[in-house]
């Protein structure tokens, strides 16, 4: 059976990372992309398990060169992308796929695929994802008040995706993320 492209979108501090972590380690049939960034690592952070880092010069050859399925500008800083070749070689050995990028990558993503399923993780409150943002304390205030306004920005979207999922447990929140792609 062929699965359809998921994408998973949701905003900052939601705890997609955590629900994608969680869906890799108890559904190992499901292949997760590896985005390529031109942010800095963060501590703990591995090259080809994370990310792909790369300059700005080596991220905008892979845009030229054709080999990014989607890319974009988040918080108006740092590029991130999606590698197409994985991707393609992964849908066509017939594996389950999930992307975890921004809107507006899902955007252009759903433009080319349509048949792409969308999947919008939801914080159970705006004042709960101010807590999850600011408990965290990897960013500082100007970059936390950055993100929330993208956040903001984000929660009015929700409506354009296939599917909003609420994450108030991680683990309930995979297994209904997993329910919805495999249904
Ligand atoms: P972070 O810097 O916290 O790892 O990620 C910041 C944002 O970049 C997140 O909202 C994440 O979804 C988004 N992002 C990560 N990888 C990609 C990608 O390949 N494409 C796009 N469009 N966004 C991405």
């Amino acid at each position: 059976m062929n699965f359809p492209l998921t994408v998973i979108v949701g905003p900052t501090a939601v705890g997609k990372g955590s629900v994608v972590a969680y869906i890799k380690e108890h559904f190992p049939d499901v292949h997760l992309s590896v985005s390529a960034t031109t942010r800095k690592p963060r501590p703990g952070e591995v090259e080809g398990v994370n990310y792909f880092f790369m300059t700005t010069e080596q991220f905008d050859e892979l845009i030229d060169s054709g080999q990014m399925l989607e890319h974009a500008t988040v918080h108006g800083t740092n590029k991130y992308g999606t590698p197409r070749q994985p991707v393609e070689q992964a849908l066509a050995a017939g594996k389950l796929v999930i992307l975890e990028i921004d809107i507006q990558g899902a955007r252009q993503v759903k433009a080319a695929m349509p048949s792409a399923r969308t999947i919008f993780i939801a914080p159970p409150s705006w004042d709960e994802l101010v807590r999850r943002l600011t408990s965290r304390g990897t960013e500082t205030a100007e970059e936390q008040a950055i993100r929330l306004e993208t956040a903001r920005e984000e929660l009015a979207a929700q409506g354009e995706f296939d599917y909003v999922v609420i994450n108030d447990e991680v683990a309930r929140c995979a297994a209904e993320v997993v329910e919805l792609v495999k249904a």
